[in-house]
């Protein structure tokens, strides 16, 4: 073979293969467990859904036993979001990850989330990795709600009082909440 044709064949085909791992679809078997430092949350038949930016990629439910499959095709998203939603449970960011080891993966998963601190024994939000818009969150009957008005006049209500955000008691059993990603985890 002639080196040119030998290095085009080695382009193209790689090429071609760098583009099959982005297009393939990725495949799924999660778990879902009770954490245990708070084993108040159920795990079966509960929703997951895994989100790309705005957009819903897949979504599942778990069986008895908090299992689930779910399948996606990654395109180009910066990355990919897993909650998980359920009678009497809010909508919860259980991972963030920003790529797949393979095309098929098993993961498992944390109701509610394993929370991570820094050395400073703040916590960290799964998805930015930061802890500065993270506030723990106060459930009550009547959670507050702080009216803002902006200097063009519009109103808007923040959950977000005296460094804490304010949910109901109807909802669970998310611990924090990160104000840049508007997630409960
Ligand atoms: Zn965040």
């Amino acid at each position: 073979m002639r080196p040119c044709l030998f290095i085009s064949t080695i382009f193209v085909s790689t090429l071609f293969f760098g583009f099959r791992s982005l297009t393939y679809p990725v495949e799924i078997t999660g778990h879902i467990k009770k954490n245990p430092k708070d084993t108040s949350a159920y795990v079966e038949h509960l929703t997951v859904f895994v989100k790309g930016g705005r957009k819903i990629l897949a979504k599942a439910l778990t069986d008895d036993k908090g299992n689930f499959r779910l399948s996606f095709t990654p395109m180009k998203e910066k990355s990919f979001d897993f909650f998980c939603t359920g009678i009497g449970i809010d909508t919860l960011l259980i991972e963030s990850v920003t790529t797949f080891d393979s095309d098929e993966v098993e993961m498992t998963f944390y109701v509610p989330g394993k929370v991570k601190t820094n050395a400073l024994g703040k916590v960290i939000c799964p998805k930015c990795k930061r802890t500065d818009k993270v506030y723990e969150i106060q459930y009550g009957d009547n959670p507050i709600s702080v009216r803002h008005i902006s200097s063009s006049g519009d109103t808007t209500y923040s959950r977000i009082y005296k460094g804490k955000y304010y949910e109901d008691c109807e909802v669970r059993p998310a611990k924090y909440y990160c104000d840049r990603d508007k997630i409960k985890f």
